[in-house]
């Protein structure tokens, strides 16, 4: 069962910006809305995040990584789709023109009329128990409590305000300025009305070299360079199919109203796959390793019912009873679980939602949004969406570049197709300077349209083909169409393609609240629990006191663990004592800490602390860096440790 883990927010923020995790861009400037930078902790985990989502896809799934351009022709993004379609809905305070996201809008207002209900109703619940009381006392009493009662929703309100929640994702424009309206959705803040919503692209624009002739954009997704790239792809794969292609990197959007930190920013690091498979197989062949995983989903036809309850199902289940589309996408979905779970995502904070028919893209067949539940709710981290053959499609018609695969067939394929056949002397002059656009035209048409044309023309001689340049009378002399066989060796199709999707922003900052926690010592001391693939530095080094004599062991010892491939931090601050250098080193999450005195000196023993149980042993410095090593990379545990080497006690922190 879901439980919301609530966290003091303020305290977490104060702590991420005083330690550097991540703090506003150009911020002694006045900072920008939706710009961070990431300091040498956000940085650092940052990157092993990178790292482990390459490990876990790249490498393990054997996929081929590439890297491309940013910057990205008008071109390109007019043809995915994007210049028309990558829009969100704005609307402005009447009065203030402040900007807002619509849907958000209306979802924060919408959320908080039904938090203060559920305050009132608590209220009045409360009063109701005083009025019950009253009624043994005075009357004029009882009268005062009756007027202090706050104004509730009625019932049927709040359940369409849920149902509006349920499927908020999934409204168009104006379904968006018909509930503005309806249910008086204002500005917050200043309580004046809305605009109605309007489209606003996402993209930033640019242009490309002196002239200013060239349109570009900063691209809004990895994956174009990758469905451009597919020929070369599948040439670098030996025509093998089905494979994927992965590349991480920065993407850019102009959000409308960024806020909530890293969870909605106008730059992001995207680590984005794209698995072309076979449209008529879309099977997986490792599919029965992910199969027992149990998801919590929420199908679309649940929150179209106005609910968010949610199905636990095993993927296998998913798949055969067909609410999750095919097995390629169950696979990720699986996938993408347990790289969540390997980097310390609480997994009962996780859900895999599919999107409503509104809400998908018009060409995919099937997504889902693998959310996680943080402070500001459920948040769309990573979408998976099954995005057909149409990206592959549209760039090949447009570039006239074969993006296809070619099948050789054991068994050929006979079929029999209409087909054009022109009388190529009398074609050419009759049409002169239109004879190549309506020949091609002609090539373009469908079998049903072919066999329209041979009706007309069997019929009455003759057709009538309409183009953008006119009618253009076709006759029995200027062509005939024919039925024909053909025999085929080789099949040739385009792949559609599974797009698993990840905002590392987003992931990073759910890991970092998910791994958030306070502990009372002699006062509130924050921890973050970072296992130690994930954490920025793995292992605390540090004297018990300020000494000179302890700084060769020290270096020593940093040394040795750096030389190893383990990213070390040394704390030697004269000022502070022990207790609070653990303390302040707890705060950047660190797993482990060596602590070096006399006894060091004099016999080699130094003493290794676990974070999250602050227990410690103590052996020879070779035996704690053996160890130190085997708790990094995962082959030994603590839990184990301290069954071997006895805890030692050691004075309060
Ligand atoms: P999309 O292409 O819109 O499905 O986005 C893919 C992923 O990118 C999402 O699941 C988010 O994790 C991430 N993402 C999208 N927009 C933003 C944003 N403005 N800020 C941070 N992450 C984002």
């Amino acid at each position: 069962m879901f439980e919301d883990k609530k966290i003091d927010r303020p305290t977490l923020e104060a702590l991420l910006t005083n330690r550097f995790f991540f703090v506003p861009s150009f911020s002694i400037y006045g900072g920008v809305a939706g710009l961070y930078d990431y300091g040498p902790i956000g940085s650092a985990l940052q990157q092993n995040l990178i790292n482990l989502w390459r490990q876990h896809f790249v490498v393990e799934e054997d996929m081929l990584e590439m890297d491309g351009a940013i910057i990205t022709p008008a071109e390109v993004l007019k043809t995915s789709g994007h210049v028309e379609k990558f829009t969100d809905f704005m609307c402005k305070d009447e009065v203030t023109l402040e900007v807002f996201r619509a849907d958000h809008l209306v979802e924060a207002v919408l959320e908080a009329r039904l938090e203060s209900n559920k305050l009132a109703r608590e209220l009045s619940e409360k009063l109701n128990v005083s009025e019950e009381k009253a009624n043994v006392s005075a009357d004029g009493k009882k009268k005062k409590a009756a007027a202090n009662k706050p104004t509730l929703l009625e019932d049927s309100v709040v359940a369409e305000y849920n149902e509006i929640l349920a499927k908020i994702d999934n409204y168009d424009m104006k379904e968006l300025g018909d509930i503005i309206v309806k249910y008086e959705v204002r500005n917050p803040a200043t309580g004046n009305k809305v605009t109605p919503p309007v489209e606003f692209n996402l993209m930033f624009d640019s242009s490309i070299g002196p002239t200013g002739n060239l349109k570009g954009y900063l691209r809004p997704e990895t994956a174009q360079s990758q469905f451009v790239n597919f020929s070369r792809l599948l040439e670098f794969n030996n025509q093998k199919m089905p494979f994927a292609s992965a590349m991480v990197g920065k993407s850019f959007r102009n959000e409308i109203s960024p806020r909530s930190g890293l969870l909605r920013v106008r730059e992001f690091m995207m680590a984005e796959i794209e698995h072309y498979v076979d449209p008529l197989n879309k099977n997986h062949h490792k599919f029965s390793e992910v199969a027992h995983i149990k998801l919590n989903l929420l199908p679309a036809n649940v929150q179209q019912s106005g609910s968010t309850k949610i199905t636990v199902m095993t993927i296998g289940e998913a798949v055969s009873q067909k609410v999750i589309d095919n097995e390629t996408l169950g696979y990720f979905l699986g996938r993408i679980f347990l790289f969540l779970e390997k980097i310390g995502i609480d997994n009962e904070r996780l859900r895999f939602r599919q999107h409503m028919s509104n809400e998908m893209a018009h060409y995919a067949c099937d997504c889902w949004d693998a959310e996680i539940h943080n402070s500001y709710g459920w948040i769309e981290c990573i979408g998976c969406a099954d995005r057909s053959a149409y990206d592959l499609t549209v760039h090949s018609k447009r570039t006239k570049e074969k993006l296809c695969v070619r099948e050789n067939l054991e068994t050929p394929i006979v079929y029999d197709a209409l087909v054009c056949n022109l009388n190529k002397k009398l074609f050419g002059p009759k049409f002169r300077q239109n004879a190549k656009a309506i020949q091609d035209k002609l090539e373009s048409l469908t079998q049903d349209e072919l066999a329209l044309v041979k009706e007309g023309l069997e019929s009455n001689g003759k057709y009538n083909l309409e183009m953008s340049s006119g009618v253009h009378e076709l006759t029995t002399e200027l062509l005939s169409v024919d039925l024909q066989t053909f025999k085929e060796n080789v099949r040739e199709y385009t792949p559609n393609v599974i797009e698993p999707s990840f905002g590392l922003g987003r992931i990073l900052y759910s890991l970092i609240e998910h791994s958030y926690y306070t502990r009372m010592e002699s006062e509130s001391r924050s921890v973050f629990r970072f296992n130690p693939l994930i954490a920025p530095f793995k292992v605390l080094v540090l004297p018990l006191l300020k000494n000179a004599a302890f700084r060769p062991i020290l270096t020593q010892i940093a040394r040795s663990l750096r030389s190893m491939g383990v990213p070390a931090r040394v704390d030697d601050a004269a000022s502070a004592s022990i207790g609070r250098r653990y303390s302040r080193n707890d705060e950047l999450g660190i797993p482990f800490a060596i602590t070096v005195d006399y006894q060091s000196i004099e016999s080699g023993l130094i003493t290794l602390r676990e974070r999250d149980t602050t227990t410690q042993i103590q052996a020879d410095i070779k035996v704690i860096l053996d160890l130190v090593v085997k708790l990094v990379n995962g082959s030994e545990t603590w839990e184990n440790i301290i069954k071997t080497h006895p805890v030692i006690e050691t004075s309060a922190e």
